[in-house]
């Protein structure tokens, strides 16, 4: 199946909310991760979403030239050409830019897709995050709009961010915010709901609640759901039951599955999962190294052995071992077997 059209997609995130359960938003950085991403969800016969950071842009695009552009439309282009082949939906999407990338990120990537819509081509991505939360509301929502009313000319969905998600992700690091502004408030889900609305339905909203990126010991983090219900009482209260808002939950590795099961109820149907994913891709690279130690240096006469030093040879261990995780997330999200392909 080809990557979602835009009505797909919405059909996608509908079935997701009405059925309670939400699809994983892997992040992929290079052929091998999104490989993994796609084999992952073909394997639990789910849709899902791949999405890239501006880090994995950079990195995809290479040292010599550090393009998040062009290393994340690489990087869609590929997932695009795979995806032709699974019996899958896959969504595309760009992951957290800050105010301060929204010039050199955000914008080149959306004209980029109007371009490629005027011209009858499938755009690059199916959505985009703008994270603002560390503007005030408002000032979040003014930039927002402009950005939405952007992404409309391609059909293309917004993600946006109310509060703050915790501890640090592609280099950005929140550790260091005040424990209130990881909780957003029902007056912060309102403004969101009453400042998109004006201009379309196609938006998702990252709250948070207590959610954090990265990767901490069992217990360390204090996750509170109900402040997800809350506030779409709020919205529901003020605009009536059709204002209920599309949410998405970040920092999703590591959290207990009764927190994952419980946000599902409360209009969760995308979760990132991207440390998780990063730490199982990883695992068997290094348990490669360690078994092989001796055979991937030349020592003296004894040179070392290309079975085991070619890429190749862990790698395809990395990707197994991700998709594996990938899979997990499928189960732990009840997305698992309700791919809407072929229905
Ligand atoms: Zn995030």
């Amino acid at each position: 199946m080809p990557i979602v059209t835009p009505d797909q997609y919405r059909t996608m995130l509908k079935a997701a909310h009405d059925g309670k359960y939400a699809y994983p938003a892997i992040n992929v950085s290079s052929t091998e991760t999104a490989n993994a991403a796609l084999k992952g969800f073909a394997d639990a016969g789910s849709d899902g979403i791949i999405q890239a950071s501006t880090g994995a842009g950079e990195f995809a695009s290479g040292l010599h030239l550090k393009d998040a552009v062009l290393g994340s439309i690489t990087i869609a282009e590929h997932i695009r050409r795979m995806a032709e082949h699974y019996n899958v939906y896959i969504a595309l999407h760009t992951d957290h830019c800050q105010p301060k990338k929204v010039d050199t990120y955000f914008k080149p990537l959306v004209k980029e897709s109007i371009a490629r819509k005027n011209a009858g081509l499938p755009t690059v991505f199916n959505s985009h995050m703008f994270d603002g939360s560390e503007l005030p509301l408002g000032e979040n929502m003014t930039v927002a709009k402009e950005l939405f009313k952007m992404c409309k000319e391609a059909d293309l969905m917004i993600e946006v961010e109310t509060g703050v998600v915790g501890g640090e992700e592609d280099g950005i690091d929140h550790s260091d915010q005040p424990k209130e502004k990881l909780y957003t408030t029902p007056e912060d889900m309102v403004g969101v709901y009453e400042a998109l609305s004006s201009i379309g339905d196609d938006f998702l909203l990252a709250a948070t609640f207590g959610n954090v990126h990265g990767i901490y010991k069992p217990g360390n983090v204090k996750l509170t759901p109900i402040i997800l219900k809350n506030g779409q009482d709020a919205v529901i209260a003020k605009h009536g039951d059709k204002a209920r808002m599309l949410l998405v939950f970040h920092g999703g590795s590591g959290s207990e599955l009764k927190d994952i099961h419980e946000t599902l109820n409360y209009g969760v149907v995308k979760m990132n999962v991207d440390t998780d994913t990063q730490y199982w891709f990883t695992q068997p690279v290094k348990a490669h190294m360690i078994e092989n130690a001796a055979e991937l240096t030349h020592d003296g006469d004894n040179m070392a052995n290309k079975k085991k030093f070619d890429p190749r040879s862990y790698m395809k261990k990395a990707e197994e071992n991700m998709a594996k995780r990938v899979q997990q997330a499928c189960d732990d999200l009840k997305s698992t077997g309700k791919t809407l392909f072929g229905k």
